[in-house]
């Protein structure tokens, strides 16, 4: 299959081998000709195209020369040599290019799979590229936040070494008290971190899945907070869905307990869970009457460890909705959330009703 939204930019300066081209796949792709190496570096900005199919005599240069500008700005070379050019070839895949073709095999079906593939393989590429980039983020910040329960836990074992030297007997309960508070929260971060990391590894089986029942299970679950700030959390009539029961739960979870957690000072924090149909899919929300979130946060929250808070005030390790939103993005939904500061949030996600397949 070829993609009717490609745009493959053509570095020929022989009409007829031009011609030749746009006969054979000029209906399938967009094709745009430079007939220059100057021209083609100018389209390359210009037009942004998926792939480039590379001439190897130019009049003003040589088609290998202009391989690495191409592949540096990630888009693939396909390069079209002449007969006996088996040197040229070499010396265009050492440069980056995904393929060779030589010009008197050239036929419709021979270019569209090479181009097909040479797109393909740089789009992996990117999305390699990617996730190396954020799992490098993601390390970086991990380090860090787990660095400050440890510095804290290290300070405070010397204090208590100074206290104990110094006979200061009335500090040493205090410090104590720090260091099982430091390493209660070490260990809290990593379970957090593995959860974080384990969601959204291995395929889920979905499956008819009760909101309800699995609201009144999450419920259950935060009793004791319920309890401890007297709040509320009222629950809408749900709907069955399908999906990852675990997930699903999980994702609730975090919802309600930050709903509860993150509230105004001296008001009694209310949870509302409820549904809406939106064509064939259900739209969940979470909404509470807490501290809200800024309008610049609202989509950096669902970010791995982004805390808009101080700790001293609201502890959290910011992986809570950055897991909400992998079961989100599992799910093929959407996860977002609507605030006024100071006035509560709405968090919101879709999942597949159970009629979806
Ligand atoms: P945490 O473990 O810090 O609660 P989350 O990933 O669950 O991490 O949330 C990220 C940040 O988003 C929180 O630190 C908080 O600042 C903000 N936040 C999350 N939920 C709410 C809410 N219901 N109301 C206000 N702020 C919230």
């Amino acid at each position: 299959m070829t993609n009717p939204t490609l745009t493959v930019l053509l570095v020929e300066d022989d009409e007829l081998d031009r011609e030749r081209v746009h006969r054979m796949v000029g209906g399938v792709w967009r094709v745009v000709d430079a007939g220059t190496g100057q021209a083609a570096a100018d389209s390359l900005a210009r037009e942004r195209p998926d792939c480039v199919l590379l001439d190897f005599l130019l009049p003003d240069a040589e088609g290998t020369g202009l391989i690495p500008a191409f592949v540096e700005s990630g888009v693939p070379v396909v390069m079209m040599t002449g007969h006996g050019d088996e040197q040229v070839a070499v010396e265009a895949m050492k440069l980056g290019a995904s393929d060779y073709l030589p010009k008197r095999d050239l036929d419709g079906d021979v270019l569209r799979r090479a181009v097909d593939s040479a797109v393909r393989t740089a789009a992996l590429t990117q999305q390699v590229f990617e996730q190396q980039e954020e799992l490098k983020m993601f390390a970086s910040m991990a380090s860090h936040d787990l660095k400050a329960p440890l510095r804290s836990l290290v300070g405070f074992a010397q204090l208590l070494a100074l206290d104990l030297e110094a006979g200061k007997h009335e500090k040493v309960l205090e410090h104590c008290q720090r260091i099982r508070d430091s390493g209660t929260r070490m260990a809290r971060l990593i379970d957090d971190l593995l959860e974080y990391t384990r969601t959204g590894r291995s395929a889920v089986v979905f499956e008819p899945v009760d909101l309800d029942v699995v609201v009144a299970e999450v419920v259950a679950r935060c009793e004791a907070l319920i309890g401890e700030c007297d709040g509320r959390v009222c629950v809408d009539p749900l709907p069955q869905v399908r999906g990852d029961r675990t997930g699903l739960c999980q994702l609730l979870q975090n919802l309600v307990v930050n709903g509860l957690k993150y509230r105004r000072d001296g008001d009694y924090p209310v949870v509302r869970v409820s549904a809406v149909q939106e064509g064939d899919r259900w739209c969940v929300c979470v909404r509470d009457n807490g501290i809200g979130i800024a309008a610049d946060s609202l989509e950096k929250v669902f970010r791995p460890f982004q805390r808009l808070n101080t700790r001293a005030r609201y502890d959290g390790s910011g992986l809570g909705l950055a897991l909400c939103k992998k079961v989100a993005d599992q799910h093929g939904g959407r996860i977002w959330v609507e605030s006024v500061e100071g006035q509560g949030s709405g968090f919101f996600f879709t999942l597949p009703s159970n009629a979806e397949r």
